[in-house]
């Protein structure tokens, strides 16, 4: 079950991505972690990774699948996996064919309304980083954390305007490789628009059907 997620920030990958690697027992692997961790470590390519990703830019294709490539060589991977984060340009996604085989791509996609709606509701603990939503887990009292007292606060990232202009670039440079997978006819659009209790149960399903065919 050789898998890529892909979707705009804030419709949910993460929470589908752990759901179908707890059923199925294949690793997620994002690309983003990946890097973020390298990172931490304060190895040689973290520094070098740290420069373009601290200045929003993209690494290089070849130090990226360089990476991936090494990653799904482990034995975790030999049942399958989620690739998150990767490809991410369509250099990347035809260096991936040479690499392996991807089974299935799945595409969640949710009005910009939903997700707007979703990230800039989320309101972050600024002492304990407890993590709630105004309209769908509110804390008791409003601005304050349940957990520890703390004052509530909104990320900078997760204002409106902003969310709007990540959502903008999300689909410039994701068309193309949607259209790269689309076309191959390995390509399912998976509605996320309703809550994780809706859409999780759904993506379990649709994998279990498409799989147990063999
Ligand atoms: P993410 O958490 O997916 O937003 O990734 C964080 C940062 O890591 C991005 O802003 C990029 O700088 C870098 N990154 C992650 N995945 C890739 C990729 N497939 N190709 C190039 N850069 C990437």
């Amino acid at each position: 079950m050789r898998l890529v997620f892909i979707g705009p920030p804030g419709v949910g990958k993460g929470t589908y991505a752990a759901a179908v690697s707890q059923r199925f027992g294949i690793p997620h692997i994002s690309t983003g972690d990946m890097i973020r961790e390298e990172i931490k470590r304060g190895s040689e390519l973290g520094r070098k990774l740290k420069e373009y990703v601290e200045r929003g830019l993209l690494v290089p294709d070849e130090i990226v699948t360089e990476m991936v490539r090494e990653r799904l060589s482990r034995e975790d991977c030999k049942r399958g996996f989620i690739l998150d984060g990767y490809p991410r340009t369509l250099k990347q996604a035809e260096e991936l064919d040479r690499i392996t085989a991807i089974d299935l791509v799945l595409n969640f996609v949710a009005p910009d309304e939903v997700i707007i709606d979703r990230i800039s509701g989320r309101r972050i603990c600024r002492v304990c980083g407890a993590i709630y939503h105004v309209k769908y887990m509110p804390p008791k009292v409003p601005g304050v954390c349940d957990r520890c007292g703390g004052p509530l606060y909104q990320r900078e990232d997760d204002k409106p305007e902003v969310v709007a202009r990540r959502l903008e670039v999300y689909r410039q440079q994701f068309a193309p490789i949607i259209e790269y997978y689309r076309r191959r006819g390995i390509l399912v659009d998976v509605d996320a628009s309703e809550q994780a209790e809706v859409v999780v149960p759904r993506v379990l399903k649709l994998l279990e059907s498409r799989f147990a065919k063999g």
